[in-house]
């Protein structure tokens, strides 16, 4: 196991590993349990499949920020559906 590295080695050093920013979405779903983010996933999944489009739309990003809202997660709809058209940071 590597030690951690000094404050001013860590300065002086960037990576580039730790250069990547993730997004607002990934990184909500790193607080997440294992199971919680296996669901996450599964609804990422189903809004990509649902081709029904405004009120015909059963999955949306709509749905699943106000989802996640309501379970103490803020996060907005436009960070979910930058994350999905993968034109977040993290992609
Ligand atoms: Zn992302």
């Amino acid at each position: 196991m590597e030690q951690a590295k000094s404050l001013v080695a860590e300065l002086l050093s960037r990576d580039v590993d730790t250069n990547r920013i993730d997004c607002g979405f990934t990184r909500l779903r790193n607080q997440m349990d294992v199971e919680e983010a296996e669901a996450l996933d599964k609804a990422i999944e189903l809004i990509k499949i649902d081709n029904g489009s405004g009120k015909a739309k059963v999955y949306s990003c709509q749905w699943l920020t106000s989802v996640l809202n309501k379970h103490g997660y803020k996060i907005s709809s436009s960070t979910i559906s930058r994350h999905i058209s993968k034109r977040c940071s993290c992609e």
